[in-house]
């Protein structure tokens, strides 16, 4: 029952999403960085740790290893925060991510079948990772209350807003860092977006640790890995030729290439030698394959080391989330339910 409960609030929700302000949407293919006079109203403030916000009406059931609990989208949001971006971020930055969190958030709960009954999990790889409050306490330490007051600030700073389009959450996909810019979801994942596309990020070697990444394989290492996943393939004698006709996305980063004659994605060469992401090259030595890789994550969607970047040259949580998902709305998800009917 409480399951129904927790649905019938969400599609109430749902059905009475309305946009805050239309994000700039003047040039997505080159939005500016700078911050604009007509690019964003500010995101509503509202008192830290209010008591009475919006999230907290919002129940969120979460799924761990060996658990299953229903938080307030709140409590559920701070920690999902504290764990997908560092607490020493600019302010702005941590509010444009605690928005596309929660817009994530109701988007794998209203518009998504990775779990049966709008559930989420705290896996980063499928939902988005989460710590506990004795994790925080363990990891922070002494920074504990004030790292915490920073995160709950910019979950309630933000309180109920989601970036919607057509009047639906949007796939709100974020990564750590980026190589000059984002990727268009439609060259990794098959599937264009209008708010995936690739646009300019700002983040550099200065700003983000361990931007660029060598792993180097021996000879020997190189082809049991690929035998092991791909047993097809063959090996000349010279190494110069063991990745070959490599294809490329608009935003540099690799669509495909031979390994071993085989044809795979530039995701599966990521996953496969456990490369931070595709935007990589290679070359060898007398013993071993060396990739250079730079930024982290899959890319798509907004940068957090760029969002930082944006946030650090005076940028609002508004004009990062328009320069990140452009042309979608940001939205108050119970602009039209303030009677309380539906929560
Ligand atoms: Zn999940």
């Amino acid at each position: 029952m409480k399951l129904m409960y927790a649905l019938s609030v969400l599609l109430a929700l749902l059905a009475v999403i309305s946009p805050v302000f239309f994000a700039s949407g003047k040039n997505n293919t080159e939005p500016e960085i700078a911050p604009t006079e007509n690019s964003g109203e500010p995101v509503r403030e509202t008192p830290y740790a209010s008591p009475a916000g919006i999230d907290e009406g919002v129940p969120v059931c979460l799924i761990s290893a060996d658990s299953e609990q229903t938080l307030s989208m709140r409590e559920y949001l701070v920690g999902v925060l504290a764990a997908e971006m560092p607490a020493l971020f600019e302010a702005e930055a941590l509010k444009a991510q605690a928005v596309a969190a929660r817009t994530f958030t109701l988007y794998r709960m209203l518009c998504s079948e990775a779990h049966d009954g709008g559930k989420v999990c705290d896996d980063y790889s499928c939902c988005q990772a989460r710590k506990t409050t004795e994790e925080l306490q363990g990891i922070w330490g002494g920074e504990y209350e004030a790292n915490m007051a920073k995160i709950s600030a910019a979950v309630a700073a933000t309180d109920g807003l989601c970036l919607t389009s057509g009047g639906k959450p949007i796939l709100a996909a974020f990564h750590s860092s980026s190589a000059g810019s984002t990727e268009a979801c439609g060259e990794i994942w098959g599937a264009s977006l209008p708010y995936l596309i690739s646009v300019p990020t700002f983040e550099g070697e200065q700003e983000v640790p361990n931007y660029v990444t060598e792993v180097a394989l021996p000879f020997t290492q190189f082809k049991n890995t690929v035998f092991a996943a791909y047993p097809d393939a063959v090996f000349a004698d010279e190494p110069s030729g063991w990745l070959s006709q490599a294809e490329y996305t608009s935003s540099g980063r690799v669509a495909a290439v031979r390994v071993g004659g085989v044809k795979i994605t530039g995701t599966e060469l990521r996953v496969l030698f456990g490369l931070r992401s595709t935007y990589v090259s290679w070359g060898e030595t007398d013993s071993e394959i060396v990739f250079h890789v730079t930024g982290n994550g899959h890319g798509v969607g907004m940068s957090q080391y760029g969002a930082n970047a944006m946030a650090k040259r005076g940028s609002s949580c508004g004009e990062i989330l328009a320069h990140y998902y452009p042309g979608a709305e940001l939205s108050d998800m119970t602009a039209a339910a303030g009677d309380g009917e539906h929560i």
